[in-house]
């Protein structure tokens, strides 16, 4: 069995442009993959011959009802990726800073006993010095990076590769 590696963190913060950064060209496998599950996708990934499962999230972060406990930020698919998975990679917006829905994400990581990998993305730009902030959510040195033009995506996929 490959390991699982789940991308978590609320929308917007680059999730799905880091998980075709890390899939890309093999699409034929997330296609295939994909037809598990309509909510999570599913992508294989290969970093210095290693090759991993990656699954994307959505719909996590946002407050639709209910009175901000942790399972109202964490859809029902989340949860499930978060358990399927041997590590996590966790993205935030180093443009935004921490957020409430980041804390109650981060609360939530904290509970498993998994590895937990934490993105700093959009860093591309003036943001340098924002990446210090996050070290707040208790994840160690946050990764700086910036999914969109794959800045910063090999030094994070070093880390996570490091023990398979
Ligand atoms: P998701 O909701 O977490 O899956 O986020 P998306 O991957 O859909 O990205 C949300 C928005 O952020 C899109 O407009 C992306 O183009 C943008 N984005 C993602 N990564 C970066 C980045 O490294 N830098 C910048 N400036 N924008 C990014
Ligand atoms: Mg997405």
């Amino acid at each position: 069995m490959k390991p699982v590696v789940a991308l978590i963190g609320r929308p917007n913060v680059g999730k799905s442009t880091l998980f075709n950064q890390l899939t890309r060209s093999r699409q034929a496998l997330v296609a295939d993959l994909a037809g598990l599950t309509r909510d999570r996708q599913y992508g294989d990934a290969t970093f210095e011959e290693k090759s991993f499962i990656v699954i994307d999230t959505g719909g996590i972060g946002e407050v639709d009802e209910g009175d901000g406990t942790i399972d109202d930020y964490m859809s029902h698919q989340s949860h499930t990726a978060i358990h399927e998975a041997d590590i996590i990679v966790f993205v935030v917006d180093s443009r935004a800073g921490i957020t409430g829905a980041d804390e109650v994400i981060a609360k939530q990581l904290h509970t498993l006993g998994k590895p937990v990998f934490l993105a700093a993305n959009k860093m591309d730009g003036v943001h340098e010095a924002a990446i210090h902030e996050f070290y707040a959510l208790g994840f160690g040195e946050p990764f700086s990076m910036a999914a969109s033009h794959g800045r910063g995506v090999g030094n994070l996929l070093e880390a996570v590769t490091a023990n398979m």
